[in-house]
C-alpha cells in the first residue's frame, strides 16, 4: 500500500532550486595546490568541508554515492560495492526520484556512470526523475571519461536552459576517478580536477541564468591512494567532502561534522520539503 504521507511542504519560496555536482574521486588535500576557481566561489559563498567516509561504508563509488543520494547509510540502501544488486531503492529513493514521486517538484539527473542511471549492474540509482540523461563512453579510457564529462555537462546546460520548472538536479562527473585508476594522482589527476572545475563552472552559469533561489553542492565520494585506487580505510581514501552555497549557508552556521546522508536531506530542506519520519533519513540539513 502507498502511503501519501510526504510532509506537505512549509514551501520557503517557490522559487528556491537545488543543483548537486557530483565528481568521483577528488582528493581533498590536493585541492589548495589545484587552480579550481569555481569550486573556490561555492566554498567562499558557503563552505568547504571535510566528510569521513564512515568505517561501515567500503569507499567505493556504489556505495558512497547511495548514501549521498538516498539520504541513508549502508545498513538501510543496501549497496555495498559498485553493483547496486540487492539494494533497496524502493524503500529509500534518491531524492530526484523522491521529490518527483511524492513532492511535486521536477527534477533530472546526467552523467555517464551506468549503475547511477542505467538498468544495469543493478542499477539505476537514479531511479525516476523527471528528466534523465545518460552518455556512454566511447571508450573506458581517462581521454573517453573526458569527452563524457563534456557532453553530460552539455546535457545539462541544455535541461537548464529549458522553458520549464526544474526545482533539483544531480549532475556525475566521472572523469577524475577514472584517470586515478589508470594513471594515478599525478600531473594527468591534476589537470583532470581543473577540466572538471570549469565544468562546474558551466553548471553554475546555467543554473544562474535561470531565475530561482540556488543552493548548489558540489560533492565526492571517495578519495584515492597516490598511486591510484580505492577501498580501503586510508586519509587518502576515505576522506571526501562537501562544498555548498545558498540560501543560510555560511561557514558559522554549518554543522561543525557533516556526512555524506546529509546532501540528500539538505537538498529537501533546501526546497522546504520537511523529509517525513517515515523516509528514515540517516542525514541531516548541512546547518545548526
Ligand atoms: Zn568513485
Amino acid at each position: 500500500m502507498t502511503t501519501l504521507a510526504t510532509a506537505p511542504s512549509p514551501r520557503a519560496a517557490d522559487t528556491d532550486r537545488v543543483l548537486v555536482v557530483g565528481i568521483d574521486g577528488v582528493r581533498l588535500d590536493l585541492l589548495p595546490s589545484l587552480g579550481t576557481p569555481h569550486l573556490d566561489g561555492v566554498a567562499r559563498a558557503g563552505f568547504l568541508a571535510p566528510v569521513e567516509v564512515d568505517a561501515a561504508t567500503p569507499t567505493m563509488s556504489g556505495p558512497c554515492w547511495t548514501t549521498i543520494a538516498t539520504g541513508v547509510g549502508v545498513a538501510k540502501h543496501g549497496v555495498w560495492g559498485n553493483r547496486l544488486d540487492g539494494n533497496r531503492l524502493d524503500v529509500f529513493p534518491d531524492f530526484t526520484t523522491r521529490l518527483a514521486a511524492d513532492c511535486g517538484r521536477r527534477t533530472f539527473a546526467v552523467g555517464g556512470w551506468e549503475p547511477l542511471f542505467l538498468a544495469r549492474q543493478g542499477g539505476p540509482l537514479f531511479t525516476a526523475p523527471t528528466r534523465l540523461g545518460y552518455v556512454a563512453p566511447g571508450a573506458d579510457t581517462p581521454e573517453g571519461w573526458e569527452e563524457v564529462d563534456d557532453l553530460v555537462t552539455a546535457e545539462a546546460e541544455h535541461l537548464l536552459g529549458l522553458d520549464e520548472e526544474l526545482h533539483a538536479g544531480f549532475v556525475y562527473l566521472g572523469a577524475v576517478d577514472e584517470t586515478a585508476h589508470f594513471l594515478g594522482c599525478g600531473p594527468e589527476y591534476r589537470r583532470a580536477v581543473e577540466a572538471a572545475d570549469r565544468r562546474l563552472g558551466r553548471l553554475l552559469a546555467a543554473a544562474r541564468a535561470r531565475p530561482g533561489r540556488w543552493t548548489v553542492v558540489v560533492v565526492t565520494d571517495h578519495g584515492h591512494r597516490d598511486e591510484g585506487g580505492h577501498g580501503g580505510r586510508s586519509p587518502e581514501e576515505r576522506t571526501a567532502w562537501i562544498a555548498a552555497c545558498g540560501p543560510g549557508l555560511s561557514p558559522g552556521t554549518v554543522r561543525p561534522v557533516l556526512h555524506h546522508a546529509d546532501v540528500a536531506a539538505h537538498v529537501y530542506t533546501a526546497l522546504g520539503v520537511v523529509p517525513d519520519p517515515h523516509w528514515t533519513l540517516d542525514g541531516a540539513a548541512f546547518t545548526v
